[in-house]
């Protein structure tokens, strides 16, 4: 606080250059650790002095020691490996807090095992009120098949009962839903989505794309305001646990913007948010005079996030060749041409970064159309247009990336998580797929991304899965698109913090930026590549406080 204020008075007087930063006392100063900066021109370094949450000085043992002062503490790291704080660029942090404190964690390992999850839940829950569950992934179960609405039904007869799928883009519903929901035998797929039947006509429970909206509008929203600010809280505990400082929230809402300054206000908010807000709330926030940019280093209005196509996990990413052994399933679009450019056009012109959820070839194909017809119509100097997950991709795709200086958000840990669904893309098209090598040749700038809850968010992970490109069960995907630890370090930093304008503010362990940073319990330069993953992080601090310590 005092630094603050001095430093304002300083300003005040406009005598900065008499006065550098430089001079102030540190708080704190952290040494005998072996730092890599992500700064190129200082990318090693002994000790770092914090001040006011800022990084004052960054150099050697006695540079930074001789900055001491009589308040200032000191702590010897011990020569543990430091990084700057990750950047989870994708993901759901909000949304994924709110899940976890009200639905039925699904990650489990059989359809007997969620039913019986199920089961025990329906008990403690009033008859006719919802069960819902989430992270259901149907490559996980070892019955290899997928849940079906009999299934449901027989573990929760007197429940409505909603599943969501790990990918998000799908749900799984019990008979009593159907009914709740008034969908029946003659209820026609809503466009743009699909109430999946049988050959003989018959619901399967499966509910893709735009028909989950039908579902969503019956189940009553219980959260209060209160349960907002603790997802937020249990999911920020959850993520900076592993080396998380910063996210973006890939698809937020005005209650989620509401939820992060809560948090921040009552001190919950151990991670930085960069708060992308989705098409449906984009009136009411252009209305209030609102766009990309808003907020301070702790909660930031993001830009605006529309979704082109389907889910990787889900398998219903829209691509230009079928799914290896479902020869005419292509996946499914989620928004016209036409309407990502009619939504995009109008935040555009009111001064919103534009981030589109893409993972097939052709529904990024599609964006780039429109983030290209916006690029003539409003010519911006800046607009970092974002392609999320930007997951298959061609030598012509990269081309247009390359000209618009297009930001690629893949999924960063998909390779060693969820390997077992990398045989319905197979061999080939991997090798053009979450394709971090040839991005960065191409000199664009992709970044971490986990979209927890689909994907995983452990930073350790996606390093490991990023540089490997070795799933869980030691099979290689697309070795081609390897990454060097060092790279996959920036790809997970300073990129991130590109992404949402704040390459400046955050992102390395340089003098002026935002004190986040990661202490390891092994350094990843001296690691096995296929041991990345078990690194254990063992403390994270977030603008000069430790917010997490083993
Ligand atoms: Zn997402």
């Amino acid at each position: 606080m005092i630094e603050t204020s001095r430093r304002n008075f300083v300003l005040g007087l406009s005598a900065l250059a008499v006065f550098p930063l430089q001079r102030a006392e540190p708080d704190l100063i952290l040494y005998n650790g072996n730092f890599w900066t992500v700064d190129a021109k200082n990318p090693k370094a002994r000790a770092v002095a914090i001040s006011g949450g800022r990084f004052l000085a960054v150099g050697s043992n006695e540079e930074v020691l001789r900055l001491a002062a009589g308040g200032s503490r000191k702590i010897d790291l011990g020569m543990k490996t430091v990084t700057p704080g990750f950047i989870d660029a994708h993901t759901h942090p909000a949304m994924s807090g709110r899940l976890h404190l009200r639905r039925v964690d699904c990650d489990l390992r059989s359809i007997a095992a969620i039913q019986g999850a199920l089961r025990e839940r329906a008990a403690k829950t009033p008859p006719g009120d919802w069960v819902l569950g989430f992270k259901y992934d149907d490559t996980k179960t070892s019955e290899g098949r997928a849940l079906n609405v009999k299934d449901l039904d027989d573990a929760v007869p007197d429940h409505p009962v909603s599943i969501n799928h790990r990918g998000g883009h799908m749900d799984f519903v019990n008979t009593m839903a159907y009914k709740v929901a008034g969908v029946d035998k003659n209820t026609p797929d809503p466009s743009g989505g699909i109430f999946e039947r049988d050959s003989s006509g018959q619901f399967t429970g499966r509910i893709i794309e735009r028909a989950q909206g039908t579902f969503e509008k019956v189940i009553p929203n219980i959260f209060t305001r209160d349960d907002y600010r603790e997802g937020v809280k249990l999911i920020s505990k959850m993520m900076t646990k592993t080396g998380i400082t910063s996210v973006g929230d890939a698809l937020g809402s005005p209650e989620d913007l509401q939820a992060y300054q809560d948090a921040r206000d009552s001190g919950d908010l151990p991670m930085r948010v960069y708060c992308f807000i989705a098409w449906n709330y984009i009136d009411r926030m252009i209305a209030a005079g609102v766009r990309t940019g808003l907020g301070d280093e702790w909660v930031r209005v993001g830009g605006m996030k529309q979704i082109a196509d389907g889910a990787v996990s889900g398998r219903t990413a829209r691509l230009s060749q079928p799914y290896i052994g479902h020869p005419n399933d292509y996946g499914t679009f989620s928004a016209t041409e036409e309407e990502l450019y009619e939504y995009g056009r109008k935040a555009y012109a009111a001064g919103w970064q534009l981030g589109t959820h893409a993972n097939g070839d052709v529904a990024i194909e599609r964006v780039l159309g429109v983030y290209e017809r916006l690029n003539r119509e409003i010519p911006r100097r800046d607009p970092r247009f974002r392609i999320e997950h930007c997951t298959l991709i061609n030598d012509s795709i990269i081309q247009r990336m390359r000209a618009l200086s297009v930001i690629p958000l893949p999924f960063s840990t998909y390779v060693y998580y969820h390997g077992e669904k990398m045989q319905y893309y197979g061999e080939e098209r991997l090798k053009h797929m979450f394709a971090l090598r040839t991005f960065l040749d191409a000199g664009l700038r992709p970044t971490q991304a986990s979209d927890y809850p689909p994907g995983e968010f452990p930073a350790m992970m996606a390093l490991h899965s990023e540089v490997t490109r070795t799933d869980l069960h030691g099979h290689v995907w697309g070795a081609n698109q390897r990454v060097t630890l060092e790279e996959a370090i920036r790809i997970g930093t300073i990129n991130g913090a590109y992404a949402s304008y704040e390459e400046n503010l955050k992102g390395s362990i340089q003098p002026g930026k935002l004190a986040d940073l990661v202490v390891l319990g092994r350094d990843p330069f001296k690691e096995d590549p296929s041991t990345l993953v078990s690194i254990p992080v063992e403390r994270t601090m977030t603008g000069g406080k430790w917010v997490y310590e083993s």
